[in-house]
C-alpha cells in the first residue's frame, strides 16, 4: 500500500455557511459550548460518529444535506449570531487591553506540547495540558501571545491493554490536513518553511502549521516534508519518541526552528515581534542561542552582549523537581550540532555548552542540560506551586554558590486550569442562572443555599456522578472486547460502578514517584472500603505509563489484575487511554480526588484543581498546589512519613493512613444523611471549595500572575537593554565583564559596630561600620550589605533580611568605608554579618553573577 498517494479533499461549503469553516478552525469552539451546539445541530448522529470533531463533520456532511442546510434560513441566522460572536470575542478589549502601559506588545510561549482539545492531540500529560489552559485563558484575557510547539506526525501513543494486562501502545497517524491547523504560506501560495543545519552537510526543514486558540495562533513545526531526507522527516514523528539525537533535534527544531517561525509569522501577518519569550520547561532552550545569534550577526553584539539582551526578555518555567524528568545530552553530541562546519559565526561552541554545563558540584561535566541552560538563558525563572519553588531553590542552588537558598533567583507562581474548559456545562449553566453577577464573577453564590438548595446541589453531583459511571462502563466494555471478552462474558459490566456510590478517582501519569499503586498497599483493607456494606466506596483509575518505563507498566498490569477480580471489579475499574476527552467526564463525577506522590516531587499538579472546580474534595498528600490551598475544609491531607528512609515503610505508612481516613472521615461523612437525604456536611465542604478555591485555581488568576509579575517585568527588562542600538546590553556586558575580573579584589576587611548597651531590648539601634577593599572597582558598582536576622542553637541564621550601608568616606587608596544603623526588631538571638555583592541597574537580583565577599 506504499504506493498510495493520499491527499485530503476539502469540503466546499455554501456561501450561506461559509463561516462554519471559520468557528471549526478556532478552537475556541472547544471550551464554548453554544458554537459546539451549533455544530451537533447540523447533524447530531453524525457529530456523535466524528466524536464533537467539527472538522470532521464538516467534511463528512454531503453537498445534498449541506445545500439543505443552507435552505434552512433559521440555522443560517444561527450561523451568523455565532459567527459574529466569535468576532467580537477576537478583537473587543480583554483585560489586558486595560491592565497597564510598559506591557508587552507580544509575548512567545514554547512547549514541547500543547493539550488543547482531544482532536488535536499533541500532549502526554500535564505540561501540555497546562500550555494549553495557558493560552486558552491567554485568550480569554486578550494577553498578546503566540505559542510555538512542533506537530507530531502520530502526537502521544494511543493505550489499550491486553488480556492479562499489560499496556500496549499505538501510534495512529494524523493527518493535518483532517485536523484545525492552517498551513502558513508566503505570499507566493507556497509553504513557508524554516531550515535549520545538521551535522554532516545535512539540513533539516519544517513546515508550519497555524491553530488559532481563541485569539492566540499556535505555530507548530512539521519536518515531514518531501524536502527532508527520511530521517529528518522523522524528526517530529512522535512525541517524546525516540531519546538521544532525535529528542535533540527535535529540540533544536522546537527552539531555534521555533524563533524562525515566528520571525516569518510577524513578516507575513504583520504581527509585532515578541518582547518576551516564555519557556515552558527547559525542552525549547536552544531559542536563547538562536536569539543570540541573530543579534550577533544582524546588530554586531558580541555575544556576552547579546547573552545580556536575550536573557533580560526570557522566562523560564521549571517543572519538575525530579531530576530524571530533566533533559541532558552529552557534550560531545552537542558539539555536534553547534561545532565544526556547524559553529555560528561569533557564537562559539564553548560559550554554547558554557549555558549548560553542570560545573558545580556534583555535576557530571560530560553533560549538557537543557533546564541549566534555562536558568542561565532566563533573566527570570519560577516553579510553579509555592512548595515548588523553594524546592526548585535548593535543587538549583549550586548554581549561585556562596547565597543561601531563600536568595536563589527562582521565585514561583502557582499553576491554574482553564474553567471553561473543565467546568461541567451543568455546573456553570446552573450557576449561571441562579447567582447574581457578582456571586458569579467571585463564586461565593456557592455559599448560598437559597441560590441552590442542598438537595438540588446534591441532585447535581449525582447527575455528574452518574455520567461518569455511564461513560466509565462504556470505556470498560471497549476495552474488555479489545481484551478478547466476548459480549456474552461482559454482562457485568452494566452493573459496574454505581451512580449512587462514593466515587473516588485517580488519573495521572504513570511515573513512579506518583504511586499509582499505594492503594494496593494493602489489598485485603482496600476490598474491605470497596465491599462496605454500609459505606462502600467505588475507585475509577486511569493513567499511561511513559513507553519505555516497563517498571510503570508493570504497576498498571498489578493494579489491573486487581480489578479483573469478580470480587471487586463491580467496584474498582482502570480505564485504558487517559487523555483529555476522559478528563473533561470523569473530573466532574469524582466525589473524591486522590493524589499520593511522594512528597515534594510533585511540581503542582492540576487534576485536583479541575476536580474542585466541578464540586470535587481533594484527598491529597500535602504536595504541590495541595499544600498551599489545602485549608481543613477543602477536603483531606494523607498524613506523610516524611523523613522515613525506608521507602517501603514510608509507603506502608502513608497507605494506612490513606485508608484510615476513608474510613473514618470520607466515607462516614458521605453518607451521614440528614432528613432530605443529602450530607449536609459534605455538601458544606464541596459549597467551601467551589467558593473558595474556584477563583485561585483558575488559569486566569494563573496568566495574571505571569503578566504581572514576569512578562511585564521581562519587557521593561529587555527595553532598557534593546534600546538606543543595543547601548544598555553593551554597557551591562561591559559592566559584568569588569565586575567578574575584578572581583577577587573585594573584601571585607573589618566590620566595627556601635551602640548597644549592656542588654540591648526590641527597638535599639545598632550601628554597623564596614571597611571594605574594592580594588579598581567603585563603590556605586557594590552594595555592602548587613545580613540580619535571628540565629539558631547551632550559630546559623535560619531566615534574615539584608540593609544597604552608606560609603561615608575613602580612607586610602581603594579602600572604602561604609555606615548605616540597623533596628533590633525582634527578641531573642540576633545576628548579623556583612558582605559586599555586585549593583547594577540591569540588575535583575542579587545573585545574578554569582559573585559575593563575605565578611
Ligand atoms: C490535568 C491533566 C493532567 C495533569 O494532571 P496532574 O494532576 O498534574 O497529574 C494529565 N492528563 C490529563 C488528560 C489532564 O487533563
Amino acid at each position: 500500500m506504499k504506493a498510495i498517494r493520499r491527499f485530503t479533499v476539502r469540503t466546499v461549503l455554501p456561501a450561506a455557511l461559509h463561516d462554519l469553516d471559520e468557528l471549526a478552525h478556532n478552537l475556541r469552539w472547544s471550551w464554548h459550548g453554544p458554537t459546539r451546539d451549533l455544530f451537533e445541530s447540523l447533524d447530531p448522529a453524525l457529530w456523535a460518529s466524528v466524536k464533537g470533531d467539527p472538522v470532521s463533520l464538516l467534511g463528512a456532511l454531503s453537498p445534498e444535506k449541506l445545500a439543505a442546510l443552507a435552505a434552512d434560513a433559521g440555522l443560517v441566522e444561527r450561523v451568523r449570531v455565532e459567527a459574529a460572536g466569535l468576532r467580537t470575542y477576537l478583537t473587543e478589549p480583554r483585560w489586558y487591553q486595560g491592565a497597564g502601559d510598559d506591557l508587552p506588545a507580544a509575548i512567545a510561549y514554547f512547549s514541547p506540547e500543547f493539550g488543547i482539545t482531544k482532536v488535536l492531540p499533541q500532549y502526554s500529560g500535564g505540561l501540555g495540558i497546562l500550555a494549553g489552559d495557558h493560552l486558552k485563558s491567554a485568550s480569554d484575557l486578550g494577553v498578546p501571545i503566540v505559542g510555538v510547539g512542533l506537530l507530531y506526525g502520530a502526537g502521544y501513543f494511543v493505550q489499550s491493554l491486553t488480556r492479562d494486562g499489560w499496556q500496549v501502545e499505538d501510534y495512529p497517524l494524523l493527518d493535518p490536513d483532517a485536523m484545525p491547523v492552517t498551513l502558513v504560506r508566503e505570499d507566493d501560495g507556497t509553504p513557508a518553511t524554516v531550515s535549520i543545519n545538521l551535522p554532516g552537510d545535512r539540513m533539516l526543514h519544517a513546515h508550519v502549521w497555524m491553530a488559532a486558540v481563541g485569539r492566540v495562533p499556535l505555530l507548530l513545526l512539521d519536518s515531514n516534508i518531501p524536502e527532508n531526507d527520511d530521517l529528518a522527516r522523522k524528526v517530529t514523528d512522535r512525541l517524546y519518541g525516540g531519546g538521544g539525537e532525535h529528542r535533540l533535534q527535535q529540540e533544536l527544531l522546537l527552539g531555534v526552528g521555533g524563533v524562525r517561525a515566528l520571525r516569518l509569522w510577524s513578516r507575513l501577518t504583520g504581527a509585532p515581534e515578541p518582547e518576551v519569550y516564555h519557556t515552558n520547561e527547559g525542552h525549547a532552550g536552544f531559542l536563547g542561542v538562536e536569539r543570540v545569534a541573530e543579534l550577533v550577526s544582524q546588530h554586531g553584539l558580541g555575544f556576552d552582549e547579546a547573552l545580556e539582551a536575550v536573557r533580560s526578555a526570557t522566562v523560564f518555567t521549571t517543572h519538575t523537581p525530579v531530576p530524571a524528568g530533566i533533559d541532558r545530552f552529552g557534550v560531545d553530541t552537542i558539539s555536534q550540532y553547534f561545532g565544526g562546519a556547524n559553529e555560528i559565526a561569533g557564537v562559539p561552541l564553548d560559550r554554547v555548552l558554557a549555558l549548560g554545563a553542570e560545573d558545580y558540584e556534583g555535576g557530571d561535566p560530560t553533560v549538557f542540560n537543557m533546564a541549566v541552560m534555562g536558568l542561565r538563558l532566563g533573566g527570570r525563572a519560577n516553579g510553579v506551586s509555592l512548595l515548588h519553588g523553594e524546592v526548585s531553590r535548593g535543587m538549583f542552588n549550586g548554581l549561585w554558590p556562596g547565597f543561601d537558598g531563600s536568595e536563589v533567583p527562582i521565585s514561583s507562581i502557582t499553576n491554574g486550569v482553564h474553567a471553561p474548559t473543565w467546568v461541567d456545562r451543568r455546573v456553570s449553566e446552573l450557576a449561571e442562572s441562579r447567582f447574581t453577577p457578582e456571586a458569579l464573577a467571585d463564586s461565593t453564590g456557592w455559599l448560598d443555599p437559597s441560590a441552590i438548595t442542598d438537595a438540588e446541589l446534591f441532585a447535581l453531583r449525582r447527575e455528574l456522578r452518574a455520567q461518569t459511571v455511564e461513560d466509565a462502563r462504556a470505556r470498560l466494555r471497549k476495552s474488555w472486547r479489545k481484551r478478547g471478552a466476548s459480549p456474552a462474558e461482559l454482562g457485568w459490566v452494566d452493573e459496574a460502578l454505581s451512580p449512587d456510590v462514593l466515587t473516588i478517582g485517580f488519573a495521572r501519569r504513570v511515573p513512579t514517584y506518583k504511586r499509582l499503586t499505594l492503594m494496593l498497599r494493602d489489598p485485603d483493607r482496600l476490598r474491605a472500603l470497596l465491599l462496605d456494606p454500609e459505606r462502600p466506596v467505588q475507585l475509577i483509575i486511569a493513567g499511561k505509563s511513559h513507553p519505555a518505563d516497563d517498571q510503570g507498566k508493570r504497576l498498571i498490569q498489578q493494579l489491573v489484575k486487581f480489578t479483573d477480580d469478580p470480587a471487586v471489579r463491580h467496584r474498582i475499574v482502570f480505564l485504558p487511554n487517559y487523555d483529555i476527552g476522559m478528563a473533561q467526564t470523569l473530573y466532574p463525577g469524582c466525589d473524591v480526588w486522590l493524589n499520593n506522590p511522594l512528597r515534594p516531587l510533585e511540581a503542582c499538579g492540576t487534576s485536583g484543581m479541575k476536580a474542585a472546580l466541578n464540586g470535587g474534595l481533594n484527598l491529597s498528600i500535602l504536595d504541590g498546589w495541595w499544600d498551599e490551598w489545602f485549608d481543613g475544609e477543602n477536603g483531606w491531607a494523607i498524613p506523610t512519613a516524611d523523613g522515613v528512609e525506608d521507602a517501603d515503610r514510608r509507603d506502608d505508612l502513608e497507605a494506612a493512613a490513606l485508608y484510615d481516613l476513608i474510613e473514618s472521615q470520607v466515607a462516614q461523612r458521605f453518607y451521614d444523611r440528614g432528613e432530605d437525604g443529602t450530607p449536609q456536611h459534605w455538601l458544606q465542604q464541596v459549597r467551601h471549595t467551589l467558593a473558595t478555591l474556584g477563583p485561585k485555581v483558575q488559569a486566569t488568576r494563573m496568566v495574571e500572575d505571569y503578566v504581572r509579575h514576569l512578562y511585564a517585568p521581562a519587557a521593561v527588562a529587555g527595553r532598557e537593554l534593546h534600546g538606543s542600538g543595543y547601548a544598555g546590553a553593551k554597557d551591562l556586558a561591559g559592566w559584568k565583564a569588569t565586575v567578574r575580573s575584578d572581583w577577587s579584589q573585594v573584601r571585607v576587611d573589618h566590620v566595627e559596630s556601635a551602640g548597644l548597651g549592656e542588654s540591648p531590648q526590641v527597638g535599639d539601634r545598632l550601628a554597623v561600620r564596614a571597611y571594605v577593599s574594592l580594588g579598581a572597582l567603585t563603590p556605586a558598582d557594590v552594595d555592602v550589605q548587613v545580613v540580619h536576622g535571628k540565629v539558631s542553637e547551632s550559630d546559623e541564621m535560619s531566615s534574615f533580611e539584608t540593609q544597604s550601608l552608606e560609603v561615608t568616606e575613602e580612607y586610602e587608596n581603594g579602600r572604602f568605608a561604609f555606615g548605616g544603623e540597623i533596628v533590633l526588631d525582634f527578641s531573642g538571638a540576633f545576628g548579623y554579618t556583612v558582605r559586599v555583592v555586585p549593583r547594577h541597574a540591569g540588575l535583575a537580583n542579587v545573585a545574578e553573577l554569582g559573585l559575593v565577599s563575605n565578611a
